[in-house]
């Protein structure tokens, strides 16, 4: 049997907290457990957010821990026309149309209590059905546009892929026991697929850098849980293998938040200042 391949995948817009600590352990010691490799990946497509001196931070981190990696590193910056090509794939299905809408008009335009597992406003379809010459128009005078998914549509074309049989992911827990769910895309709405700022997205860039890295398990948080079901439909869509998941739990601050990048008494920098090991950190989050 081929050799399995896990990654780490953090955005450098911040430094690494516990949080992080246990997604790239998890990763690392499920890899080790499996005979493996571990990979990884700087999920920098964010320019304005991304700062080379959290991707500095996130080596030093990582080494820290006492975890190996393989080089090169691959950073999602230096490779846009990758994604751009993935996109004009799906264009080229007819699955793709532009949108010009600012946050705030979609905002304006969304149905009250529609929201997208990440709570964001559905997208009301403002600029789905837009005229060719509208289209043709608004380009000219140089608007900015999104890159949407014709959710109905690829759907449709996934189906039609899967000769009718269900769009599943196979979710692995600790053990490793398998449990096969039923994927749900369409809670994403018309999801972007390229952004107005950079030709990429989150969703688009992750699927298509798993497949050309041929990671097998993706393991990352539970926070990550509903993105699965747009990533299989995208990797249907495009032809990709279907990686197995794992999503691990999360880690919460002491009013049951979800940790954040901000969190000082909880980052990675300062439990090393303090003198902490990264013998404390596994023993922190239950990690032997
Ligand atoms: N880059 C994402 C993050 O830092 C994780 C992506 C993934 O593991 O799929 O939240």
């Amino acid at each position: 049997m081929a050799v399995p391949v896990f990654r780490f995948a953090p955005s450098p817009n911040g430094p690494l907290h516990l949080g992080h600590a246990l997604s790239a352990l998890t990763g690392f010691d499920m890899a080790r457990r499996a005979g493996g490799r571990f990979l990884v990946r700087v999920e920098d497509i964010d320019v304005t957010r991304c700062r080379e001196e959290h991707v500095t931070g996130i080596f030093d981190d990582l080494a820290w821990l006492g975890i190996a990696w393989e080089e090169p590193v691959l950073r999602q910056s230096q490779h846009f026309a990758v994604y751009a090509k993935a996109a004009q794939r799906l264009e080229a299905q007819g699955l793709l149309y532009p949108c010009f809408a600012s946050r705030s008009e979609i905002e304006a335009a969304a149905v009250p209590g529609a929201v997208d597992p990440d709570g964001a406003a559905l997208y009301p379809g403002l600029h789905k059905g837009l005229r060719p010459d509208e289209i043709e128009d608004r380009m000219r005078n140089g608007e900015r546009f999104a890159l949407r998914i014709d959710m109905a549509r690829a759907l449709a074309k996934a189906t039609e892929r899967l000769a009718g049989a269900p769009l599943t992911f196979t979710e692995l827990d600790a053990e490793g026991v398998r449990e096969v769910t039923e994927a749900r895309p369409e809670r994403w709405g018309d999801a972007v697929i390229l952004r107005k700022d950079v030709p990429a997205s989150y969703h688009l860039a992750v699927v298509v850098d798993d497949a050309r890295q041929a990671i097998t398990h993706v393991t990352r948080g539970r926070d990550l849980y509903a993105a699965t079901d747009l990533h299989r439909l995208l990797q249907v869509l495009l032809g990709l293998p279907e990686p197995r998941y794992h999503h691990h739990r999360l880690l919460t601050d002491a009013d049951g938040r979800k940790l954040a990048k901000s969190a000082r008494d909880t980052g990675l920098g300062e439990l090393r200042a303090s003198g902490s090991s990264a013998t404390d950190v596994r023993r922190m989050l239950g990690l032997s």
